[in-house]
């Protein structure tokens, strides 16, 4: 089973876009081994992702749960699978090399060039030069790390700009997505500067790939291979019930936008997850009605529960930024996958099937 750990609702910075509420309390250890012990109740494996607020700010704890996890793996032969998402600020050398030992992903929340408009120290100063810095640490003992990019409306001109400068100074591996919720709002103006700077990213990794490198960006990668696959997108993840989040008190829910919502909560650490809740969300009709008909409905991520919610406050319904959004990246990747294909299709193939 997975689950994500919010270890702590706290965090060192004040990123303008941060959907979550600060809160004085962390997860106890009591908390943190039941939810460990529900990772390898049920399923082959065992994921747990570390999450906040900043998880860093509890290190104690995931050197606790990956003590306790690796016992577990070795006692049950249940594989256990480890990842975090961190701001990388209060990364250091020892607990990278517990990370690498645990053969822990590192999800890096770094904007790239954009990084000192909207996230900062809680305070007010800056934070690039201090995560460049860290990404650089992480970068020497895990070369597969990745860079987790959130592009808020007032950063976007640094979009493109962003992309290379995170890919030189040595990752591989990105993630672009853009800021939602009630904190930030896109101006058709931003949209029009958001499309110009998707045609020079996909113009840099056009490059990239007649150079041969080894490169992954998502979502652009994900739209092509999914397209030549003709894999249905919105059959991906409904409510997040493959990865559910566990609250620092214990509670368990479908996905992070449902915490709180007693409609939505399935159980708790101690007594287990009620596994009729479940079926009953996972029936849910995952097309929004507004999608029903549209030439994109497999293609798009117009099913994700979770973004619909914190968009429209309804799971079932695409806010009209995130169908923009969409139609603007599906036109843009197509054109981008057709140019890459004509340059070299045995590559293309490779890389994208
Ligand atoms: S680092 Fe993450 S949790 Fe902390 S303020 Fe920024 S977005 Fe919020
Ligand atoms: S492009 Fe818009 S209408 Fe079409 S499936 Fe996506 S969100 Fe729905």
């Amino acid at each position: 089973m997975n689950l994500t750990l919010h270890l702590t609702d706290n965090c060192n910075m004040d990123c303008s876009y941060c959907i979550r509420e600060k809160c004085p309390k962390d997860m106890t250890e009591e908390v943190l081994y039941k939810a460990c012990d529900l990772a390898f109740s049920k399923g082959p494996r065992a994921g747990i992702c570390f999450f906040g607020g900043e998880p860093l700010i509890r290190k104690d704890l995931i050197y606790k749960a990956l003590d306790h996890c690796e016992k577990k793996s070795e006692e049950t032969g249940i594989r256990f699978d480890c990842k975090m998402t961190t701001n990388g600020t209060l990364l250091d050398e020892e607990f990278i090399e517990r990370a690498v030992r645990a053969k822990m992903g590192i999800g890096l929340s770094f904007d790239g060039k954009a990084q000192d408009v909207c996230r900062i120290f809680a305070g007010g100063n800056p934070t690039s030069e201090v995560v460049e810095e860290k990404a650089k640490l992480l970068l020497k003992h895990m070369p597969d790390a990745s860079a987790l990019a959130t592009i808020a409306p007032q950063a976007v001109s640094y979009y493109a700009e962003s992309v290379e400068y995170l890919h030189d100074l040595g990752f591989r591996n990105l993630s672009f997505v853009i800021a939602y919720g009630r904190k930030v709002n896109w101006t058709d103006d931003d949209m029009v500067i958001l499309r110009e700077e998707l045609k020079k990213t996909c113009a840099y990794v056009k490059e990239l790939f007649i150079r041969g490198e080894k490169f992954y960006i998502g979502p652009i990668y994900t739209k092509i291979s999914e397209c030549i696959r003709d894999k249905n997108t919105a059959e991906r993840c409904h409510l997040g019930l493959r990865q559910m989040p566990v609250t620092p008190d214990g509670r368990i829910y479908p996905c992070t936008s449902f915490i709180g919502d007693e409609d939505y909560l399935l159980g708790d650490v101690f007594n287990g997850i009620n596994k009729e809740k479940v079926f009953e969300i996972s029936k849910k009709e995952s097309t929004p009605e507004t999608c029903i008909g549209c030439d994109l409905v497999k293609r798009c991520t117009n099913s994700c529960g979770c973004a619909n919610r914190m968009n429209t406050g309804d799971e079932n319904k695409v806010s009209p930024l995130q169908c923009t959004y969409e139609r603007m990246l599906i036109e843009e990747c197509d054109a981008l996958g057709e140019d890459l294909y004509q340059i070299n299709p045995q590559r293309f193939a490779e890389v994208f099937k």
